[in-house]
């Protein structure tokens, strides 16, 4: 069964969309604003997002930026924005396709089921990681399961510090720029804001490092950024 996650803040619309989809067997989140959405999606997974422009608290070309820093899930753009610029921007951004509001339910739903079909096709061919263990196996990152354990007990985790796990085991050893750290977890026109990444880097270290001021698996390398260093032999 597909999960669809719906970004309206008009909440006739979101309804008349839930209650279409659940008709037809998919699972639905509903997400009234773009920082919801955002959140929704970090915390578990989405098939497919169903998205307005126009939202309450951020733009919606702002929630493709956030979500395409990190994820390739299929997004559909459903907008009463009929100027091509603004399509051209959702698609150069990464969005797979755009609806016109007002909608035929059959078309969107049409246009949905082919953004599903592609999808399936090219994960079948990503060699994804499901998880990474640090060199000793205290340390699990579970990105199937959305999970965190270290020495077998699961780590209650923010979604913010989810997501900063996350890109970390999908990029093992590689030097992440804080700017990169800021724009992939935060989203774009946050790659000024450092103390976001020292705060949160900080809280991760708390809970998952033995030794919160001599990191072992996420250090900083100064004045760069940060590196993951999952299978560092150096202590054992
Ligand atoms: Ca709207």
């Amino acid at each position: 069964m597909s999960r669809i996650l719906v970004v309206e803040d008009d909440t006739q619309i979101a309804r008349a969309l839930a209650i279409n989809l659940k008709a037809r067997k998919y699972d639905v989140d509903i997400a009234p604003n773009g920082s919801v959405a955002l959140n929704l999606l970090a915390q578990r997974h989405s098939d497919a997002v169903l998205l307005d422009l126009g939202l309450p608290d951020m733009d919606g070309s702002a929630v493709i930026e956030g979500i395409r820093g990190w994820s390739d899930v299929p997004i559909l753009v459903v907008s009463a924005r009929h100027d091509g610029r603004d399509k051209i921007q959702a698609l150069d951004l990464g969005a797979d396709d755009f609806v016109e509001k007002p909608f035929a339910m059959d078309e969107l739903l049409a246009r949905l089921r082919a953004a599903l079909r592609r999808s399936a096709g090219t994960s079948a061919q990503r060699a994804d990681v499901a998880r990474v263990s640090s060199g000793d196996g205290r340390l699990v990152i579970d990105l199937s399961a959305t999970r965190v354990t270290l020495d077998g007990e699961p780590v209650h985790v923010t979604p913010i510090e989810w997501r900063i796990l996350e890109l970390f085991a999908k990029n093992p050893d590689r030097l992440i720029s804080q700017r990169e750290l800021l724009h992939r977890v935060w989203g774009p026109g946050y790659e000024g804001e450092r103390h976001y990444s020292r705060v949160y880097i900080s809280q991760l270290r708390q809970k998952l490092e033995d030794e919160p001021s001599a990191p072992r698996w996420f250090r900083t390398e100064a004045g760069m950024g940060y590196r993951f260093t999952p299978s560092d032999l150096s202590q054992t």
